[in-house]
């Protein structure tokens, strides 16, 4: 856990950054381009916001080859 002084204003996936309470509802999932965020509202002040992830490339994995 990182350290702080207030409960606020943390950047942590699952966390209220106003609150600093773990118990977020997740109700969407949306892309822009390289990156993707979850929708959240807090259980616990009724906050709402997104939480952002960048993508980042594995693999290819061919489900079709379609040169035959
Ligand atoms: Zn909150």
């Amino acid at each position: 856990m990182k350290g702080g002084i207030t409960m606020s204003n943390k950047q942590e996936q699952g966390i209220c950054p106003i609150c600093g309470n773990d118990d977020l509802e997740y109700f969407g999932f949306e892309n822009e381009g390289t990156q993707v965020f979850y929708k959240w509202e807090c259980n616990h002040c009724h906050s709402q916001g997104n939480e952002w992830y960048s993508i980042t490339f594995i693999e290819h994995e061919v489900t079709f080859n379609g040169k035959y």
